[in-house]
């Protein structure tokens, strides 16, 4: 059984924690660098992308969790968590941990329209719509070129795969249907399995 990181400084947990279980991973809370020896894969969840940031440099956890990602190991990174993998914040002078090709645009959705739910299409979960639940949401304003556009709304890109990463700008733990984290465990389990026949 694989076992999927949540890196735990802000943000909501135990959705995700109950979403991968769900999707048949085992779970382990990401606190500190050595936890990052322990997973197969890591979920950055939602929260506030400058706050994490703090958090994430008060904690000396970012050269870690770069070194993390750049060592192939599956990252999925949702709301402020998609911020923190972007290579580009619009706006902004440079991104955080600058591992995904991509340039995002913080509350790209605007002020009136905080929050909201809206059906999605996600490609490789097309056999029904997905319900994202958008809350403060960055979109994507560009991808390189290995990057996947997964899905879009209203012209704006809200989930993207690059490889071993995703990203969705939308909160995937708060609803009931798990299919962007078993997405997510399926990505490692086939990573997994390159791996072993590699070695
Ligand atoms: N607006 C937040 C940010 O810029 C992200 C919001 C969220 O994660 N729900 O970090």
């Amino acid at each position: 059984m694989i076992t999927v990181g949540i890196l735990a400084l802000q943000g909501a947990v135990r959705e995700h924690a109950k979403a991968l279980e769900a999707s048949g991973a085992k779970v382990k809370i990401v606190k500190c660098m050595e936890d990052l020896q322990e997973i197969d894969g890591l979920v950055m969840p939602g929260g506030e992308s400058t706050t994490m940031r703090r958090l994430i440099d008060k904690y000396e956890m970012f050269q870690p969790l770069q070194n993390f990602a750049e060592s192939g190991k599956p990252v999925f990174g949702t709301c402020a968590g998609m911020i923190l993998m972007a290579k580009e914040i619009s706006g902004q002078d440079h991104g955080h941990l600058e591992v995904m090709d991509m340039k995002v645009h913080r509350n790209g959705f605007g002020r009136q329209r905080e929050s909201f739910e809206v059906a999605l299409t996600v490609q490789g979960l097309e056999e029904e719509s997905y319900i994202g639940v958008f809350i403060r949401a960055p979109y994507i304003e560009s991808v390189g070129n290995g990057v996947e556009v997964i899905a879009s709304f209203q012209d704006k890109i809200v989930a993207a795969r690059q490889g071993l990463f995703l990203a969705c700008a939308f909160h995937p733990e708060l609803t009931d249907d798990h299919r962007m984290h078993a997405y997510f465990v399926k990505m490692i389990e086939e990573s997994n399995e390159q791996l072993h026949k590699i070695s």
